[in-house]
């Protein structure tokens, strides 16, 4: 198990951000200026009580409201409140990457910013890495204030890829979750474009556990996942996991040649057995018809992966910082996301 340093210095109350923490706190921040104070307060509240030396990390995804002046005014009210900032939106896997690059903690705790999952849970998800767990999910028991129709995607989507895909992604979780040092360490040598942090953390391995928990409704502000970030991430999940949609092409390819010899037969009988052939445009038609919409959706799903390897092989870093705070040998300004 990871030990626990007992640095000789406690960090509580001390406000130094010289004290190596325990315990990394990586929260992703997309124009969550109502809930960022409320979230900080709880989330310094619970890290007071469990004791051990802290930080919290709060990343700017391109937020266009006020959430970087309040993440400048925490960091600027408790230093161990590190902030880093993108010079625009690069989605919240990207920013959990950012926060995860630079959480130097023994355990690693990545939580939205909104509340939605509460702090408190914290506390049990570090009982369970103080057993010798190193992958810590929180798992949704319930999720209040979802509307049904993100319910119902969500329950069908993750029965989907854990039947498809290569990795067992665990049921109703989202990105909170905990990290032991070995984990997060391993988490961040992954350095693919099209990121989908839910499986990469079961695909790491280590030993891992289910911590359920309420999932509270959102209290201000809305999701800021809309359905297309949240369409976008849902193919990057299928198509990082699981070759199944590329071998569709063959499947159907066999099934359209099997039913055209089905067709041919009848035409063959028809033609012994009535004696007149089978006339007309429209079953020309349809059959052409059919066949070209299938080899569009099969264009489609390769170009789907075409386009996620050019992307790889771009090499762009994963995402832009504007300005860091609280970091040490980091420059306030322009330090890049790179590869790593
Ligand atoms: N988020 C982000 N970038 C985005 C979208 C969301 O950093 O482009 C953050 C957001 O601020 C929140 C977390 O990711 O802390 C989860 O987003 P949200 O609460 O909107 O998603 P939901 O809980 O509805 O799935
Ligand atoms: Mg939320």
């Amino acid at each position: 198990m990871t030990s626990i340093t007992a640095t000789s210095a406690s960090a509580s109350g001390s406000g130094g951000s010289d004290t190596r923490p325990v315990i990394s706190v990586v929260a992703p921040v997309y124009n969550e200026a109502e809930l960022l104070a409320a979230f900080c307060a709880e989330m310094r509240r619970v890290l007071e009580e469990i004791g051990e030396p802290w930080e919290i990390i709060l990343v700017n995804d391109g937020s266009r409201d006020g959430s970087l002046a309040i993440m400048r005014e925490q960091h600027a009210l408790d230093p161990r409140i590190k902030t880093v900032s993108f010079s625009r939106n690069f989605g919240g896997q990207m920013a959990i990457t950012a926060g995860l690059d630079r959480a130097s903690g023994d355990a690693v705790v990545v939580i939205d910013a909104d509340l939605q999952d509460p702090p408190e849970v914290v506390k049990a998800l570090l009982a369970r890495w103080r057993e010798g767990y190193q992958v810590i999910y929180a798992q949704r028991a319930s999720r209040a204030g979802e509307t049904w129709f993100k319910r119902f995607t969500a329950s069908i989507y993750y029965r989907l890829i854990r039947n498809i895909a290569s990795v067992d992604i665990p049921l109703d979780t989202g990105e909170f979750r905990l990290l032991d040092r070995k984990a997060a360490d391993a988490l961040r040598s992954v350095r693919e474009q099209h990121r989908y942090l839910r499986g990469l953390s079961s695909w790491i391995g280590f030993r891992t556990i289910a911590v359920p928990y309420q999932r509270a409704a959102r209290t201000a502000g809305e999701t800021k996942y809309t359905l297309s970030k949240m369409l976008r991430l849902a193919v990057d999940g299928i198509t990082n996991f699981s070759y199944l949609p590329l071998r569709l092409a063959t499947y159907f390819g066999f099934a359209v040649a099997g039913l055209s010899l089905v067709g041919v037969l009848v035409a063959i009988l028809f033609r012994l057995v009535m004696g007149h052939e089978l006339t007309g445009q429209a079953t020309t038609l349809v059959s052409v018809l059919f066949l070209g919409g299938i080899q569009l959706i099969c264009l489609g799903i390769l170009g789907e992966y075409l386009g996620r390897i050019y992307d790889e092989v771009k090499r762009r870093p994963l995402y832009i910082v504007d300005e860091a705070l609280g970091f040490q040998g980091e420059v306030a300004r322009n330090a890049g996301g790179g590869r790593g």
